[in-house]
């Protein structure tokens, strides 16, 4: 048994290799070390149905794409006539992000640059950054932090026992991206969000209540609910958006989302060759691994207290868009995910800076893991959204008819 992963369940439902009741799909990598996994006769499970359902199902032929692409790119120059950017995208100097930013100039767009700078960023982030926005020549608007609400934040999730250390960076940076498109304008969110290379949300009744990986950051009521418990810094600067906020955004201001990379043959590895001889970027190894945070949190804390390694979900995204094989992927996840004296080194660092013990910290990674379910949340609420709004267009046209 790999000694990077912890040898007890974290959470109840949870089986971890070596254990019995473990089992893994026969298609993808995925795991019974996710709670909401299930299996079918043959043994596939309900992320691979999850993929097949939602992005099979939907997957335009090529031509098509390119249609709906350009039909698209057209009517985001067309919005943004008379503006000063015509599109807004959250850059983290990660693959994604910056490939997005790239095609963005070759398809002349005009868009918005925004960093959400945490205070975790590794210099390859820095220069990636850097490099993506002097080579495009594209505005970058940075927002930086207020350490000490941030740090107070973030150990917030940490002493609350929830995997989801990251909620407070991915609200942020979502909330940072509303609040810029609302007051300059700007109609269109882009995003880096992929099918080639990341995982899809699984299928089944379990997989709206459990989450192995942490709850949705989206939710400002358990983000608070979380702060107001375990925090002790008032937070007066910290970016928040409201779920009713961002429906009332997305009616004022019209923005609309969008996923381009979904149009392209988005290939991973072609993506950063391109980007290295065009702008110079430089690669990293790890999905996200440009943040010391989330490198950390992906090769120690998840791996150590909540029994998940996170590889199995970008690893099954890259086999269901079928641009690696289950055997290499197995091959990938008999390595650790991070070089052990890298991990010593981030741990050191991570400890500094949350101004920790190293018996604090200890202490924390014992603690019992919680889900985001011990603590008051709108998911629920989220979960109904697509029924809600249905009613209420009903509703509107009703009163619009009497
Ligand atoms: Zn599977």
């Amino acid at each position: 048994m790999a000694n990077w992963i912890r040898n007890t369940p974290a959470l109840a439902g949870q089986f971890v290799p070596g254990m019995p009741g473990y089992r893994e799909c026969r298609r993808c990598v995925m795991d019974t070390s996710m709670v909401e996994i299930e299996f079918d006769d043959e043994g596939t499970c309900n992320f691979c149905r999850g993929y097949d359902l939602k992005v099979k199902a939907v997957e335009l032929a090529s031509a098509e794409k390119e249609r709906k692409l350009t039909a698209l790119l057209e009517a985001i120059r067309a919005d943004g006539k008379g503006r000063d950017y015509d599109c807004i995208l959250g850059l983290s100097g990660g693959v994604d992000s910056s490939y997005l930013a790239l095609k963005c100039k070759d398809w002349g767009l005009r868009p918005l640059l925004v960093q959400f700078d945490n205070g975790w960023n590794t210099e390859l982030a820095n220069h990636n950054i850097q490099v993506v926005c002097e080579k495009l020549g594209f505005d970058l608007h940075t927002y930086v932090v207020d350490w000490p609400e941030f740090r107070d934040l973030q150990l917030s999730f940490l002493k609350a026992g929830l995997a989801n250390l990251e909620a407070p960076s991915d609200h942020g940076i979502f909330a940072c991206i509303y609040r810029e498109a609302e007051a300059q304008k700007i109609p269109w969110l882009m995003s880096g969000v992929n099918n080639a290379t990341e995982a899809c949300c699984p299928i089944g009744e379990k997989s709206k209540y459990r989450f192995g990986y942490g709850y949705r950051y989206s939710d400002l009521v358990h983000l608070k609910a979380v702060h107001r418990r375990f925090g002790s810094v008032r937070l007066k600067t910290y970016p928040m958006m409201g779920i009713l906020k961002r429906m009332w955004l997305e009616r004022k201001v019209k923005i609309k989302r969008f996923d381009p990379l979904n149009f392209l043959a988005y290939d991973k590895k072609a993506a950063i060759a391109e980007l290295q001889e065009r702008l110079g970027w430089r690669p990293y190894e790890g999905k996200h691994f440009e943040s010391v945070i989330t490198r950390f949190h992906q090769s120690y804390i998840l791996p150590r207290k909540f029994a998940l390694d996170k590889r199995r979900l970008h690893l099954s995204g890259l086999i269901w868009s079928g641009q690696l094989d289950r055997a290499q992927a197995l091959t990938e996840l008999a390595r650790p995910p991070c070089p052990p004296e890298m991990v010593e080194q981030d741990r050191q660092f991570f400890v500094k800076k949350l101004r920790l013990s190293e018996s604090e910290f200890d202490a924390m990674m014992q603690a019992e893991a919680k889900e985001y379910s011990d603590y008051p949340n709108l998911n629920r609420t989220f979960n109904n959204i697509p029924r809600i709004t249905h009613w209420l267009r009903l509703l509107v046209r009703l009163g619009r008819k009497s």
